[in-house]
């Protein structure tokens, strides 16, 4: 569960031309929150990596077994992903809310599934989409579970999983090639969601640029709305295991600091090879307006805004930093190493 503090949104503060969307009270309402001074005036900065933290764990948050289109056991899967040195995880089948396996070693940050309306692919139509639900109730379980089935357009979903369960979900593989969301349907869904898909390794083979899916995560972002991305395998079999994941920054291995973490972006999203990726990230911080970032070895560092604008880009460096003007509405970063990547969550922005 989540606290009560999430789902915000700066909405209308920041555009009065911001389509329809819910507006959250609270936004900057944690001590994750800065005041300064930029060039167009005060400002107050939403920092996720406001806290330093002890702990960076690795985990995997959309995966499948045998209880949907799976190859592996709830348990063979606990131990491939433990074999390649992860710390948590959840298990994501179709339809169906596999429940932590007995003899699972690792931190299990509950029980999930994926919400695909009896969809798994081909369909386009629009305000449908796959979700993941996470740390859902065990009310849910199979069989009882068919009931549910009626929610089928994204606006629902969220609205009785996010809005009025308080779950986190995941707008899955918003550019999965076989289940392609249109703008537009990113653009009507209401945004009451914690996480979009920016990395998923199963979605689509045939390029890279299809399989990183940071267009339908700018598309929320530049709406004035507070959604995080996540790195995900969507593991079904084989050995492309540990290709996508996050790495949560956390004084305590267990899933509440995790599920804290997640719900304040403190958290990096990552692709790699059976969970390897060759970026290490030394240093994220954000002093006065500026953001820096250091890394061990030199790759291309890059700074975003809205509507996925690049404001900066440095290559073949091994620091980077970016000075907010007050004008961005949200500022992220992305660190690019060949084909693989490193994903920071934005700084939000508000003029004050
Ligand atoms: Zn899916
Ligand atoms: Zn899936």
């Amino acid at each position: 569960m989540k606290l009560l503090v999430k789902h915000v949104a700066i909405v209308a503060l920041f555009f009065s031309s911001v389509l329809t969307v819910n507006a959250f009270p609270g936004f900057f309402s944690s001590n994750n929150e800065q005041k300064v001074t930029t060039e167009s005036g005060n400002c107050r900065i939403y920092n996720p990596y406001a806290k330093t933290t002890k702990h960076s764990l690795k985990g995997q948050m959309h995966c499948h077994t045998i209880n949907s289109d799976g190859k592996l056991t709830p348990l063979e899967l606990c131990k491939r992903y433990q074999s390649i040195g992860f710390d948590f995880m959840t298990i994501t089948d179709h339809e169906y809310i596999t429940p932590e396996p007995e003899g699972n070693e690792l931190i299990w940050i509950g029980n999930s599934y994926e919400n695909t309306n009896g969809k798994t692919a081909t369909t386009t139509a629009a305000n449908y989409a796959h979700i993941c639900v996470y740390d859902t109730d065990s009310m849910l379980l199979a069989p009882n579970f068919t009931k549910y089935r009626s929610y089928k357009t994204i606006n629902e979903v969220q609205q009785f999983h996010e809005v009025e369960r308080n779950e986190m979900i995941n707008l899955c593989h918003p550019n999965w090639d076989g289940f392609y969301l249109p703008d537009s349907t990113m653009l009507n869904c209401n945004g009451n969601l914690s996480f979009v898909e920016c990395w998923n390794d199963g979605a689509a083979n045939d390029s890279m640029k299809l399989r990183s899916c940071c267009r339908g995560w700018d598309l929320f972002l530049s709406r004035g709305l507070r959604v995080y991305s996540l790195g995900v395998d969507d593991y079904h079999s084989g050995n492309s295991i540990g290709e996508g994941w996050v790495e949560v920054n956390t004084n305590s291995k267990n899933k509440k600091s995790i599920m804290s973490s997640l719900e304040k972006g403190n958290y990096v999203a990552a692709n790699g090879k059976l969970g390897v990726n060759p970026i290490a990230i030394k240093m994220i911080q954000l002093k006065r307006n500026v953001i820096s970032v250091q890394i061990e070895a030199p790759a291309t560092i890059r700074f975003i805004g809205k509507n996925g604008q690049v404001l900066k880009q440095e290559n073949s460096v091994t620091a980077s930093n970016y000075a907010i003007t007050g004008n961005e509405l949200y500022v992220r970063v992305e660190v690019w190493s060949g084909v693989y990547a490193k994903w920071l969550q934005p700084y939000f922005i508000e003029k004050i």
